[in-house]
């Protein structure tokens, strides 16, 4: 068969298995890749989630020898949430962002590349793939823009045309030629929406991240956070969605035909509170179909806390003093002395002051020293 009949044999089968976007490209290596990835890690702006042999990441041929192909796809997922619960007094609650809703997109994608790949040897017999679906070596991204379906915006987000940033992305590599898609010439312009919008600057510069200051991988950690962030977290539990939700790219769009990634409001967008008691069997049995759980529940509970202090919730004091008293993890402990201190109120200082006496832990007492000094320097203000 010719390869452009192959292509297209394999754009009708990811029709009919539900993939929205489905581009080609070589597996030349990703050269100018490679140039901002040295300057990336040289400059300390890379989250350490990634793969951190550089080589890996811009040199297909490493995963699959005689690699000529790369088979990039992409499927739509919904920005919006039918009948969400709201935050109300005593009863606050944090936010999943949009690409944890549903099912976890890692297996979807890589349940609907698999079934590709089958279909490939069904035409190929010898065919070799690999494929890779977020955690892979290879920059989503970067082969997704190369294959043309799609752009990357100044948030470092790729951006379709037809269903803005709202697309998770995976790829297949394959010793099988392909003819290669051309990359999609559309940009930001003047447009800085995202930037402005970011709270807390990790866009240095359009297209450039640093993840040490994004919210999405704040939010993913698992120690103690410093104040400026905690400060700027708000109600997120897992990941960060403003420099999407302000991208004019986005406008109007929203994307529901995919089931699997329907959200359950009472799952994205839980009540705080319930959250903070959670044993790892029920954090399992309620989150860990989706792609937010990856890191375990404590850095959720983390946030939860977090949040709680966002919304000054003074219904939480009670809850947060029993963390000071039960939980063994310090990192906790010093994120529950902080979200006291700064839900304040007359009780507070009283929960501090007993946590003192009873903490031994030098982190968790350094914490609510300082917050004893702040609180003091407040009154007297
Ligand atoms: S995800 Fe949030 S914190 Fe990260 S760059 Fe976008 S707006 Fe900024
Ligand atoms: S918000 Fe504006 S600058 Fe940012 S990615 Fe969207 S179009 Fe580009």
């Amino acid at each position: 068969m010719q390869a452009s009949e192959l292509k297209q044999q394999l754009i009708q089968k990811a029709k009919e298995i539900g993939i929205d976007k489905i581009g080609f490209t070589t597996a030349d290596p990703f050269i100018e890749l490679r140039e901002r990835l040295v300057e990336h890690q040289r400059l300390g702006y890379a989250s350490g989630f990634e793969e951190a042999d550089v080589e890996k990441r811009v040199r297909p041929d490493l995963h699959l020898t005689k690699a000529k192909s790369i088979i990039a796809i992409a499927l739509a997922y919904p920005s919006r949430m039918k009948n969400p619960p709201k935050s109300e007094k005593g009863k606050y609650r944090g936010i999943f962002c949009r690409a944890s809703w549903g099912e976890d997109y890692h297996k979807v994608l890589r349940e609907k590349l698999e079934q590709l790949a089958s279909y490939l040897r069904q035409l190929v017999p010898d065919a070799k793939t690999v494929i890779m679906v977020d955690t892979g070596a290879l920059s989503d991204r970067e082969v997704a823009k190369r294959a043309g379906i799609g752009w990357i915006g100044k948030n470092t987000s790729l951006i379709t045309k037809e269903f803005g940033s709202w697309v998770y992305l995976g790829e297949m590599i394959t010793d099988v030629y392909l003819p290669p898609d051309q990359p999609i010439e559309e940009e930001c312009g003047d447009c800085r929406l995202c930037l402005d919008a970011c709270p807390t600057g990790a866009l240095v510069q359009p297209g450039q991240l640093n993840a040490q200051n994004c919210i999405a991988y704040l939010t993913q950690t698992k120690g103690t956070l410093s104040e400026k962030y905690m400060k700027k977290i708000g109600n997120r539990l897992y990941g960060c969605d403003t420099c999407q939700v302000v991208c004019p790219k986005n406008r109007g769009l929203h994307f529901s035909h995919h089931p699997e990634f329907q959200p359950d409001p009472e799952r994205v967008k839980p009540l705080l509170k319930p959250l903070l008691k959670m044993s790892n069997r029920q954090f399992r049995e309620t989150f860990g179909h989706m792609s937010g759980s990856w890191r375990g529940k404590k850095p959720i509970q983390r946030n939860a806390i977090i949040a709680l202090a966002h919304f000054r919730d003074r219904s939480a004091l009670k809850d947060l003093a029993e963390i000071l008293r039960t939980d063994p993890r310090p990192d906790i402990r010093e994120t529950a002395v902080w979200a006291i201190s700064r839900i304040g109120g007359p009780d507070a200082k009283q929960l501090l002051i007993d946590a003192q006496k009873r903490e031994t832990h030098p982190d968790v007492l350094q914490m609510i020293d300082d917050v004893l000094i702040s609180l003091e320097r407040n009154i007297k203000e």
